[in-house]
């Protein structure tokens, strides 16, 4: 399974959650026995866990980065390579979602020296489906390029800004990477392709009953019960 995870802070907001309550969830992994490997990994590995970040928040480099650390457990961050070092106040951010700090280039870069990988989300942020063919097109290759060049490394994960695809925005997403994150909320199955590997958002394991079940390899009932809800409230907010 993939958790997704955003921002760690203490607003309660949909894209939230409190440092100590990642750093529990974090215990309470490294207690399951269930292996934590790299994203690249856990398509591969039955009953293997991968831990991703999406946008890059400073309060990743901050709080998530020490934590991981301790527990030697890598993670891969998706981060907007237009935005990084200023704040996630990208044109079509849902209302009411809070605005914080990103990392800047050298955040990024220590991280990327302690067991992070670093993938792409684009360099603006839209909505891929919404926007022409070529634009697109140029958010996939350029947030790619810029990682590369920033960092001296490949960079062959992306997430889609929103979950948000269609047919067409995943055949450039396959052209450009070998590994594209979707939002559905799911465990990850032979079935699905490497061009849209279903992951867990944080936001529905905040309850630590329903965190320690997804954690201890019990929580399938719970996560198809919470999709159908989100398929009828349709939040997509991230
Ligand atoms: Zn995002």
């Amino acid at each position: 399974m993939i958790l997704c995870y955003h921002s760690l802070d203490r607003s309660g907001s949909v894209i939230s959650v409190a440092p100590e309550t990642f750093r529990w969830q974090m215990q309470c992994l490294a207690v399951s026995g269930r292996r934590v490997v790299p994203l690249a990994q856990v398509s591969e590995i039955p009953g293997s866990v991968a831990i991703t970040f999406d946008d890059g928040f400073r309060n990743f480099y901050q709080h998530a980065l020490p934590i991981l650390r301790e527990h030697d457990f890598p993670a891969t961050v998706f981060v907007v390579t237009g935005h990084c070092g200023g704040r996630n106040n990208w044109a079509s951010q849902t209302p009411g979602v809070p605005e914080f700090d990103l990392m800047d280039w050298d955040e990024i870069r220590e991280a990327a020296g302690n067991g992070v990988t670093i993938g792409a989300h684009s360099v603006t942020h839209p909505k891929l489906s919404a926007v022409p063919a070529e634009d697109a097109r140029r958010e996939l290759r350029a947030s790619r390029e810029e990682i590369e060049t920033r960092l001296g490394q490949s960079a062959d994960t992306f997430a889609y800004p929103y979950g948000d695809h269609n047919a067409s925005v995943r055949e450039m997403a396959r052209a450009s990477f070998r590994i594209s994150c979707g939002t559905t909320l799911d465990f990850v199955t032979p079935a699905r392709g490497l061009d849209d590997l279903a992951r867990l958002d944080a936001y529905y394991l905040r309850n630590p009953a329903v965190f320690q079940k997804v954690a201890g390899g019990s929580g399938q009932g719970y996560i198809l019960a919470r999709r159908s809800l989100r398929n009828l409230r349709r939040w997509m907010v991230h």
